[in-house]
Parts: structure tokens; sequence; C-alpha cells
């Protein structure tokens, strides 16, 4: 997914030393282009776009970048002294994440040999300086990685930028499809869509089942047989499963259905995520009609979301476009991500944890072994059913949660380190699930979550760290709050309160 997308590097310079120091600054930032893409340690492309030596050029650069759908952020570096005013105009238009890289072309001073023909060619100490001025005056949001261009740690900076700067540009054309609405009542887990769709990009659709309905009737017999095939390839299962005139071999295939159902209008809408309602499968007999989703489409569910949708329980947008989003930076990172839901606490002193898991809608990507597939009777929901779901647990590990909530002025990202740790057996919970200790422990991170305002969903992953977070913050304009292991319910009450006079006073976050 990262090959349909470049981040374009403009180089900061001007004609005050002369075209042929222009020249040497465009064959160093060439070669440091050419250094990054090769380092094997940037998930998307590098194109150098040559320097800007104007005000027009800058100009000119940021409208490209603005229109080329290709592009998805820009990085700026002042080879040398790039007068700052020259970058006022670009900067006002553009609309795409910067990434501002303080790094000099050569790594140590050369003693013996410095001179001013260096000065000139090794000046972003300087440059950067005033370029970051210029962008602290205007309020332009943006990532500054400093460091030097070849050391892999500064490059992952650049990586991790790159993921979020990914994930941003696909909410840009993301769209959701809510099947019922939210749960009644529940406030934590609805928002303001237009506002959404303003500050975050992503844009929610309502679907009556009965719009649903068509895909459904379109599948064939002979693919849903096809895909219960896989299902007992892919996963653990037992042997009586596979006997087709069970009731449970039916539930299974009622299950590949309805996947190849949601798959086919995911498809067809262009969509990236969804949500679905247990109270709301549809107003019709299915059992007399054969039409229909028998069961809560857990399994579809849990599916569908290890392919990248987004996907919300009970209505929930946002957890739903927020999991796309982390799929998204998560690609070709080994830990998996989740949505999850905080079911139960397990109070025990210091080593108190909440068990994350939902009804069925787990995701298999955070599996510690081979998922296995199961049928059990649920009775939530109006359609009470035995119900095709993967049961499994998640690996142990240290992971990293998140959530946006909206809190009538503004969305807040509430972020939680968690350390995940193996769970007992539950033999009579067969659902997937997770167990994990927020950080700094479970009475401190509980209570800062809850203070937040935080929902008891959340969206969940092995690999991202808080520096994704805090990039993400960053493009978006949203306030974050993140729960780590120094954080004191006093201290974090206080940037609570700062959020509230920031956000209520400073509208520079619209820019
Ligand atoms: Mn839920």
């Amino acid at each position: 997914m990262f090959d349909n997308y470049e981040v374009w590097w403009v180089t900061g310079a001007q004609l005050l030393y002369g075209g042929d120091a222009v020249v040497a600054v465009d064959s160093h930032s060439k070669e440091m282009v050419d250094g990054l893409n090769q380092s094997g340690n940037l998930p998307v492309k590098v194109v150098y776009k040559g320097t800007a030596n104007s005000s027009a050029e800058v100009e000119a650069v940021m409208k490209a970048a603005n229109n080329d759908p290709r592009c998805i952020g820009i990085i700026t570096w002042m080879h040398t002294f790039s007068p700052a005013k020259m970058w006022i105009h670009g900067l006002k238009v553009l609309s795409k994440p910067l990434l501002h890289f303080h790094t000099q072309y050569n790594a140590e001073i050369p003693w013996q040999d410095i001179d001013m023909d260096f000065m000139n060619l090794n000046q972003s100490a300087h440059g950067d300086r005033e370029f970051g001025h210029i962008c602290a005056r205007m309020r332009v949001r943006r990532k500054v990685v400093t460091g030097y261009w070849k050391d892999p740690a500064t490059q992952g900076h650049i990586a991790v930028w790159e993921r979020v700067a990914a994930a941003w540009a696909d909410a840009q054309d993301m769209r959701i499809i809510r099947l019922g609405d939210q749960m009644n009542n529940v406030a934590v887990t609805d928002g303001d869509k237009v506002e959404a769709e303003i500050r975050l990009g992503y844009h929610v659709d309502y679907m009556p089942f009965s719009s649903l309905m068509p895909y459904f009737d379109a599948v064939k017999d002979e693919d849903v047989d096809n895909l219960v095939k896989v299902y007992f390839s892919e996963y653990d299962h037992d042997a009586a499963l596979e006997d087709p005139t069970t009731e449970d071999y039916r539930k299974v295939w009622n299950s590949a259905k309805a996947e190849l159902t949601l798959r086919a209008m995911l498809k067809d809408t262009g969509a990236k995520g969804f949500t679905t309602n247990f109270d709301d499968l549809g107003d019709v007999d299915v059992e007399k009609t054969g039409r229909g989703f028998d069961q809560i489409p857990g399994l579809a569910s849990q599916r569908l979301m290890a392919e990248g949708y987004g996907f919300g329980a009970e209505g929930d947008w946002k957890s739903a476009a927020l999991y796309r989003s982390v799929w998204v930076m998560n690609q070709g990172l080994k830990g998996g991500c989740s949505f999850l839901e905080d079911y139960t606490l397990n109070l025990q002193g210091a080593q108190s944890s909440i068990l994350q898991a939902h009804m069925l809608e787990v995701c298999p990507l955070i599996a510690s072994a081979r998922p296995r597939l199961e049928v059990h009777f649920l009775g939530i929901g109006y359609r009470k059913s035995r119900t095709a779901r993967l049961v499994f647990t998640g690996k142990p590990g240290n992971g990293i949660t998140a959530t946006v909530v909206d809190m009538g002025n503004r969305f807040r990202l509430i972020v939680n380190d968690v350390k995940c740790i193996e769970p007992q057996p539950m033999p009579k919970l067969p659902v997937a699930s997770a167990l994990w200790i927020p950080q700094p422990d479970f009475e401190t991170g509980a209570t800062a979550w809850i203070l937040a305002g935080g929902t008891h969903h959340s969206c969940f992953s092995y690999d991202l760290t808080p520096e994704y977070w805090q990039d993400y913050a960053e493009i978006a304009g949203i306030e974050m709050v993140h729960i780590d292991r120094d954080t004191t319910i006093e201290n974090f009450k206080q940037a609570l309160r700062l959020g509230e006079v920031y956000y209520a006073t400073n509208r520079s976050f619209y820019l």
C-alpha cells in the first residue's frame, strides 16, 4: 500500500553564494535522498524535487505537492542559508504534512581543511533555525527530525512520520459505512460527524440493512463453499464442524456468506470501514425467507479487520476510522493490531489488569497462536443464535492503545501504553481476547483514561509507539493526552486543564 505514495524532498537554498554553490547543494541533496531510499529503513519512497531558491519556486513546489495525490508529505531541509521570508507564501498554501529535517550533508567537521567554502555548503545549523522560526511564527504544524541523515535512528523518526502521513492520506478519502446507528443512549462512541470530516478527513455514511440485501442475494453458493474450505484450512476446529448436515456447519456457512456480502458492499462503495449494531441485522425473518444475517457477523468482522477494513462495533464510526489508520501505519510491522473493548477487570492489587475482548470482534492479527474456529450460542442482541467466531488470545508484550473522543469543542486523542500479559484459560468464555495492565499501573492508567473521558473501545497495536500518535495529533491538529510510565494523576490533570485553555482560546490549530 505504501507503493502508491511518495514523499517529496525540497532543499532550501538561495543564489547568494553563486550558481556553483547551488549546483553542489543540488548534488548533495540527490545523494542524501538516494541514501535514504537505499537505507531500507523508509517505507515510503522519497522523491527529490530540487532546490527552492526563491519565494516563487517555494510556492510552486508546495502547490504541486498539494495537487499530486501520490505526494503524502514534504520534507524540507535548509542545506544552506535559505532566508525564511521566501517560505511564507508556500507555507501558507501547503496542505500536506510537513517534516523539517535538521541534518547536514557532512558529518564531522574536517578540522584541518575547513574553510569558508565548506561553511557555505554546510550551513544547516544556521539555515534550519531560520526556517524553524518562520514555521513557529506562522504556527505551522510540523515534525522536526534532528540528526545525521545516515543514522538509522534518525531515519527511524522519518519512517514513523511517513507511516503516519500515509495513514493520514488514506483517511482523506476514507468512507465509513454504518449499518445501523449507535447503540441507543451511548455517548462516548458518538460525536460530530461533520467536524470529523473537516478535521480528520473521513466521511461517514449510513446504509440501511435493506441496501445490503442486493449484495447478499448476489453471493454465489459456490463462493461460500470455497470460503468455508478456506476457514477449515486456516483455522483449528473440531472435525465435527465439517459435517455439512449439522446446524453448526450451517452457521459457519452463513458466516461465510455474511463475509462475502460485506466485502462486496465495501468494494462496491469504495468504503474503507464499517460499523455494525447487534440490535440491527435487518428487519427480516431470516429463518423463513433465507435472506439476511442469521447471526451477528462477528467472524466476518474479524477477518475483514485483518484485511485492513476499519471496524467499530455498536455504530462506533470513530473507532472504525481510527482502526483503519492504525492498520495502515502497521503495514509491514510484525506485532499486529486490533479494535478492542475494555471488558472486565481483574483486581489483584499491583498486578491488576483489564480483560480486552468483545462479543466476537477482535482482529486475529494479534493472536498468539493459530486461531480456532468455533460456534457457540450468543445471547446478546435481538437475534440470539449460535454464532461462528475465531477464538484466540493476544500475544504477551508491550503495546499501545488509542481512542478519539469528541469533547464538544474539539477531538481529543487519548493514548495509553499497555503491557499485555498471559490470560488464564476461560473455557466458558469462548471469545478472542487480550489481557493488559495499563501503564504506569492499573490504578493510575485506568483513572487517567477515565478522567480524560476515554471510550471503552480502543484501537490497539503492538508495533506503534507514542511517536506515531504524536505525529498523528500534530498532522491532524488535535489534542493528545498520553498515559505512560511517568504519568501521575496530578500531572495528567494538569495536562487536561492546559488542553481546556489552549483549545478554548487558540483557533490557530485550524490552520
Ligand atoms: Mn462494544
